[in-house]
């Protein structure tokens, strides 16, 4: 008799014994499509066996065995088995959710050849010289396909834009698919059309090299912390990288955050290789295309992989290099489900593939700092910009307390906005609240717009005239007079961005000024387009919120405002002056890219605050070196570690009640943590739901795991029918 032990997407931590007929073979990794309760469900073997302690009258059989995809390998089973463990989160849940949804639903689904394009009669007698010259992409595709037909990824190589380009030509018949010719001429060819491959890669600076070296050295797992400033280069070190890595045959994978992964991107990196085969896994894509392109991961034909926290779980046979990039952003946490670090789960992976891991950030992480310190990294500073003309941006703090300021903004913000309008040079106005006002109040009772199911205030719209909860959604018209003493006389107070465009146009009614948020970008492509408006400078001030922080060059931007970053300051959450000041670098790494130096002003009430100090020396180094030290003496992480329990229903009494029988279990646990009180959360009520939270801390990695062992199955056993819980390790929000 055979039997499989199967991983299902239930919440349940158990695995699931199936009987397998005689006629079916399975292994381990493969998808089995089984019985569960009276549902069809798709699991993962994870277990071969030749008996079980499911009764016979009990057990089910495997339906069927889906050999349509390759078995799950069992490097990348053993991560997930890691994962499930650290994280407290169900077995079967975690094996499921790394999966792309196509293969977890047992669609038959299959690797489709690459596809390769051609012109077709048509377009083989169209005369390049008579299209329009504007339509530069194009242009450069129907060039590069009358030397011969080219495969996606060397189209891709051409433009950000030449896919949707390629598209078009596709519908207007000019150009065909066509099957895979792979003549190396053709390659070369295509490649020599590309903007900038790594032949013509930078000769490195004495810093760069010194950065590329000991990783090119290493030989099986070491991780590395590439700390370089901006504009120090580390893009030209990652590729320099990758080239050493790609050609010892190895597969590189390439973490980055959920919004810098653009089609820029992903250009950059196919133009520098254009040889070689480049798959992107984000959760912008069709779920057919992800499929196909974990299959071409998993199948090794595709070598890099590019791609968010989700691509950590990619299977890679040949995988030789990882790189996170902006190793520090909030992104690369899932925040329900499986509540991983891709960062740490990415070290984990190199450390058990034997392959060494580069983190990179010009402001890391404390942990990471940390870790580079302790000497469980190595660290790897670029101090200097890599073009030796190019100039940090000049940072100063506008002192808000001293002046009058114009709807948010101090005259010297204006007058610097001005003036750029003068030079024809973009500038940047950065604030992170959306809307117009965060609240509106009567001037004579003091009523507050509250949202009715929240503990958070209703944010003004004007645009709409509507008042929006930006926690629960719940939207009502503005009222005409105050809900609670009738007075008409209603203020908003604070700003937001809808506020500050208002106000900036009506200050400089001349110039073009571009919004962006997530209000403004919700519709899908409104993002990119505005994105080539900035870059063809068809926009002369932005204002935004950190959409705009990351990752985006913009050349002829030289001015960024910075509005009222002082909550962060004094917020109940500790991290919050470790995001800022990253945040701060990140848009001030926006200004002066170029030729042009750039400005960043800061309006504050705090202008001697040690965080701006820092800013304004560019010297994350002495910022970190700060709270670290503060980090330390209080007992925070990364000196510490931490678990977060959370609990949130609609019955407050039901909430805490279990939530001081989790307490009453921690504390009972023999173990070295230390165990907080239970508390409502820094959000107490969002959409009719309390939240209620508890933390425990270790000294230790390991003795929290211990802790967490014992714990979670007692909370697993306690009453919840009405509310829901969720553990949370190493948590990034409180
Ligand atoms: P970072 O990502 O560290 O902010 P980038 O990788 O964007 O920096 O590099 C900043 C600029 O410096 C880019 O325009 C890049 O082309 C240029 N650059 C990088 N390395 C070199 C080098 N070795 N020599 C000259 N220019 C370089
Ligand atoms: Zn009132
Ligand atoms: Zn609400």
């Amino acid at each position: 008799m055979n039997f499989v032990r199967v991983a299902l997407d239930v919440p349940l931590s158990t695995l699931f014994d199936y009987f397998l007929p005689e006629n079916f073979t399975a292994v381990v990794g493969q998808r089995v499509l089984v019985p569960f309760g009276r549902q069809q469900m798709v699991g993962v073997v994870l277990e071969c066996l030749s008996e079980t302690d499911v009764p016979a009258e009990r057990i089910k059989a495997v339906q069927q065995v889906l050999d349509d995809v390759p078995p799950l390998p069992a490097d990348l089973l053993k991560l997930l088995r890691f994962c499930s463990d650290y994280y407290q989160h169900p077995l079967g849940m975690t094996v499921l959710a790394a999966l792309p949804a196509r293969v977890r639903s047992g669609e038959p689904v299959t690797l489709k050849r690459a596809l390769t394009y051609e012109l077709s009669e048509a377009g083989r007698a169209l005369d390049l010289a008579q299209l329009p010259k504007r339509k530069v992409v194009q242009h450069r595709i129907l060039a590069a396909l009358q030397a011969g037909p080219l495969g996606a990824q060397q189209v891709r190589a051409l433009s950000p834009s030449a896919m949707a380009t390629l598209k078009a030509l596709l519908e207007t018949g000019w150009a065909r698919e066509c099957a895979p010719t792979s003549s190396p001429e053709h390659a070369k060819a295509a490649g020599e059309l590309t903007q900038v491959a790594f032949e013509n890669a930078h000769t490195l600076t004495d810093e760069q090299q010194q950065a590329v070296d000991p990783v090119t050295r290493s030989a099986g797992y070491a991780s590395f912390l590439l700390y370089g400033i901006t504009g120090s280069g580390k893009t030209e070190v990652y590729v320099h990288l990758m080239h050493h890595f790609l050609q010892r045959s190895g597969q590189v994978l390439l973490l980055v955050p959920e919004i810098n992964l653009t089609p820029q991107l992903e250009h950059y990196f196919q133009s520098r290789f254009p040889q070689t085969e480049l798959v992107s896994l984000h959760s912008g894509l069709s779920e057919g295309e992800r499929t196909q392109n974990w299959l071409r991961a998993q199948s090794g034909q595709a070598r890099i992989v590019l791609g968010t926290r989700l691509s950590v779980f990619t299977p890679l046979p040949e995988l030789g290099l990882i790189i996170v990039d902006e190793e520090h952003d909030a992104s690369f946490k899932q925040q329900d489900g499986l509540r991983y670090s891709a960062r740490d789960v990415a070290i984990f992976r190199a450390n058990q593939r034997s392959v060494p891991i580069v983190l990179g950030s010009a402001t890391p992480s404390l942990e990471s700092w940390h870790n580079a310190h302790s000497g469980r990294y190595t660290l790897l500073p670029l101090r200097q910009r890599a073009n030796q003309q190019a100039r940090l941006p000049e940072v100063r703090c506008l002192n808000t307390t001293t002046v009058p300021l114009h709807e948010g903004m101090t005259p010297a913000l204006l007058a610097a906005l001005g003036e750029r309008l003068q030079r024809k040079e973009q500038s940047l106005v950065f604030i992170n609240r959306r809307g117009h006002a965060p609240v509106l109040m009567c001037t004579a009772c003091g009523w507050l717009s509250g949202c009715p199911h929240c503990a958070g205030k209703l944010v003004l719209h004007l645009r709409d005239r509507r008042l929006r909860c930006h926690h629960c959604g719940h939207q009502q018209r503005v009222p005409h007079a105050c809900p609670s003493c009738g007075n008409t006389d209603l203020q908003p107070v604070g700003i937001g961005t809808q506020r500050i465009e208002a106000a900036l146009q009506a200050h400089f009614p001349e110039a073009r000024i571009l919004r962006v948020d997530r209000d403004s970008t919700r519709n899908k492509g409104s993002w990119a387009a505005m994105r080539k408006k900035i870059q063809d400078d068809a926009v002369d001030i932005l204002v935004g919120t950190q959409m705009l922080a990351k990752g985006h060059d913009f050349p002829n931007l030289t001015l960024v405002g910075v509005l009222n970053p002082d909550s962060a300051l004094y917020s109940s959450d500790f991290r919050a002056s470790e995001k800022l000041f990253a945040q701060l670098s990140q848009v001030a790494g926006r200004a002066g890219r170029a030729d042009k130096p750039g400005e960043v002003l800061v309006q504050t009430a705090f202008p001697e605050h040690p965080l701006f100090r820092a800013l304004i020396a560019h010297d994350y180094e002495a910022w970190a070196r700060t709270l670290l030290a503060e980090r330390e003496q209080a007992g925070f992480p990364p000196f510490v570690f931490q678990a977060l329990l959370r609990a949130e229903g609609k019955n407050e009494g039901e909430v805490y009640a279990f939530m001081q029988q989790a307490h009453a279990a921690a504390t009972a646990v023999q173990g070295e943590v230390e165990v907080y009180g239970v508390v409502p959360a820094a959000m107490p009520k969002r959409a009719n739901h309390y939240l209620v939270q508890l933390l425990v801390q270790a000294a230790t990695r390991k003795a929290l795991q211990q802790f967490l062992r014992a714990w979670k199955p007692q909370l697993d056993a306690l009453p919840a029918q009405k509310l829901r819980w969720s553990l949370d390790v190493d948590p990034l929000d409180f």
